[in-house]
């Protein structure tokens, strides 16, 4: 290959994301973390027969390659903050996972649910809705699984927080999971307990924090540093 054969390739979206995630806050930064969340994703012409996913009922997780499409701009650095580092220490873009990277692929490791037709119900993603996939690929276990490897950066799962509601609260979050079938209150736990904001915010118990899931607005506040209270579920 010459320099110039290796400068640009053009990619085609082999599928699109539908998630409960309407806006990237809220979403864990793993995938896995939430794994109440349901995804699906539909493959897109030409790539939408059963026959690409044919061989796929045998597999149990798939990785996902796909372009975080909600990141506003170019990154103008290859040094970013991690938010598990307390958002005060500066890494190369290449030693973490973070959205802002020069060609803005992100890559995740997903349960399949089930499988119908053209479209793939996925567990746990953390991904927008929308998010355009480029690559399916299968999980294989005897390469993909090291356990003796290491990454001293992020060593084990965050700590979750508790979350608690308020009874109204909780009340309009079960009569909306009758409403849309899904398990809002699971969901929102799982994903409030991974603590949303930015590392590097003081703690301040008056201030609300909201984030837009499914047709609904999830509003909370931070008791303690280490708590959460759902405060209200309204329609977005
Ligand atoms: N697991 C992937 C990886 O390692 O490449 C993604 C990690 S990234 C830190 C996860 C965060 O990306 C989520 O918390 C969400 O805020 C953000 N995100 C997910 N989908 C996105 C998209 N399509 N565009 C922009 N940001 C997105």
């Amino acid at each position: 290959l010459s320099t110039a054969d290796m400068t640009m390739i053009e990619l085609t979206p082999v599928a699109v994301t539908h998630s409960p995630y309407k806006e990237k806050f809220a979403i864990p930064r793993q995938p896995g973390l939430a794994p109440s969340v349901i995804s699906r994703i539909d493959l897109l012409p030409p790539f939408n027969v059963p026959e690409a996913l044919a061989g796929l009922e045998q597999v149990s997780h798939i990785w996902l390659t796909f372009y975080f499409h909600g990141v506003g701009s170019k990154p103008e650095s290859l040094r970013v903050r991690p938010p598990r580092l307390g958002g005060n220490q500066r890494l190369g873009v290449f030693a973490t996972r973070s959205t802002h990277r020069p060609n803005g692929l992100g890559q995740s490791l997903v349960k399949i649910d089930h499988i119908e037709g053209t479209s793939l119900f996925i567990s746990g993603a953390d991904l927008l809705d929308g998010t355009p996939i480029y690559d399916i690929k299968p999980y294989v276990p005897y390469t993909d699984c090291l356990p003796q490897a290491t990454n001293t950066i992020a060593n084990s799962a965050p700590v979750c927080l508790d979350v608690t509601w308020d009874e109204q609260a909780l009340q309009t979050a079960e009569a909306a999971a009758n409403r849309i079938g899904e398990s809002i209150v699971d969901i929102v736990q799982e994903c409030l307990a991974q603590d949303p904001r930015p590392a590097y915010q003081a703690h301040d118990p008056a201030k609300e924090y909201g984030a837009r899931m499914w047709d609904l607005n999830i509003r909370w506040r931070y008791p303690t540093q280490d708590s959460i209270r759902v405060i209200g579920i309204d329609k977005a």
